[in-house]
């Protein structure tokens, strides 16, 4: 009520009616509107903050852009079709948009209920269906993976650290992966790879089809209760933030406490007794900054090793996020997720030719236009080797 006193100043010196109208209209109304409606009526305040916005800059793609497309569609304001669909699903899921809106609102958590419901009456684009049929046959998104991994796991041993490495890094760095076993032997932990391709179920979230995704996340939390571990530890911030903060929601409950690799790493730093001289840049993960609330952790990480970090512009819970393959926009549109990789790689590279990521994810997305793109473990790994 407080913040609305403007309308009672502007309507000084008015009729009665006006008075009655507008106070019925600004102030008692007001409380009906829904957050959706909302934001479809926002200036786009959040669009400078948009990956989507700032590189496809239209406006159906931008923050309000695609809240007004979503609340034209739920009131059958326009019909729903692959044409009218589509903006829909072009979105990182990086909740950037929250971060400076008024009521702090992602716009993804906003349309993702008319994803659900378009996705049920059948239309949604296309170029989604083999992404679809790979989650609903092989519970990941590389389907490939199910033959290519190789071996059982021994389940029986008492371990401390199950590394849980997630889809991208089974798929692309199976090498850096075994790499990271290494570090937390030498940090003190005994620990085990968990390597059945099986997704956290983030996409299936995302994209609304809530069946799928309690299916995909119980079938995995099947498997990683198998294990008697203290730690299940992921250099995913997607994986962590689905085990420890959306699985409780729907009552699927791993045992073993979770982290991502840097809050694990972090906590145990001293025990590598490592001093770096050198000079690099990093990407913030906006899932791990933002979702997970750990804006500085890499930064934080590195300049204790003694490295000299230079920030990139865009960090912390300003961090310009990378389309990775988990993200719904690269399996929609995979020229633009390239478009948007490339204009975070071009700011990080003016700051330097080596950059640190936290997680497979943005290296896959960053890797490939010319610098050096590392991952925490693996660069660890690499200045343990050195020595
Ligand atoms: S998320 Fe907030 S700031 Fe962004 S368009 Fe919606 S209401 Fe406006
Ligand atoms: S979640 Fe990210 S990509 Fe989606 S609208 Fe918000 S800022 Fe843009």
């Amino acid at each position: 009520m407080f913040k609305d006193k403007w309308v009672i100043e502007a309507m000084k010196g008015t009729s009665l009616g006006t008075k009655l109208s507008a106070l019925k209209r600004f102030i008692l109304d007001k409380s009906k509107i829904d957050d959706l409606t909302k934001c479809a009526l926002c200036p786009n305040m959040c669009r400078f903050a948009c990956p989507i916005n700032i590189v496809h800059a239209r406006e159906t793609t931008s923050p309000a852009g695609k809240s007004r497309i979503a609340y034209l569609l739920r009131e059958n304001f326009i019909p729903v079709n692959q044409d009218n669909v589509e903006p829909l699903y072009y979105c990182i899921n990086c909740d950037a948009c929250s971060v400076h809106c008024p009521y702090s609102y992602s716009v993804n958590d906003l349309i993702k209920p008319m994803r659900s419901n378009i996705l049920s009456s059948g239309i949604y684009p296309s170029s989604i269906n083999a992404l679809i049929n790979n989650l609903k046959e092989s519970k990941c998104i590389y389907p490939e993976l199910k033959t290519r991994v190789s071996g059982s796991i021994n389940n029986e041993e008492k371990i401390d650290v199950l590394y849980f490495p997630g889809c991208i890094a089974l798929k692309y760095y199976e090498n850096e992966v075994m790499g990271a076993l290494r570090i937390f032997e030498k940090i003190g932990f005994k620990a085990s790879l968990f390597n059945k391709p099986i997704d956290c179920g983030y996409i299936a979230y995302e994209l609304g089809i809530e069946s799928l995704f309690i299916e995909i996340a119980r079938s995995l939390v099947d498997e990683l209760n198998k294990f008697d571990a203290r730690f299940i530890v992921s250099p995913c911030p997607e994986c962590v933030y689905m085990l420890r903060e959306v699985y409780p929601h729907y009552k699927i409950k791993v045992r073993a406490k979770i982290y991502h690799t840097l809050e694990f790493i972090s906590n145990h730093l001293d025990k590598l007794d490592l001093r770096i001289s050198d000079e690099a840049t990093y990407h913030d993960s906006t899932t791990l900054s933002i979702k997970l609330d750990e804006p500085e952790l890499l930064l934080d990480v590195l300049s204790r090793l003694g490295i000299k970090v230079i920030s990139p512009v865009r960090y912390g819970k300003n961090s310009f996020e990378t389309a990775s393959e988990n993200s719904i926009l690269y399996w929609v549109n995979k020229d633009l997720a390239n478009e948007i990789n490339k204009e975070r790689f071009n700011e990080l590279r003016r700051f330097s030719s080596k950059i640190i990521v936290p997680s497979y994810a943005s290296k896959k997305s960053l890797e490939g236009f010319g610098g050096e793109v590392i991952e925490i473990m693996e660069f660890l790994l690499k200045e343990i080797e050195k020595r």
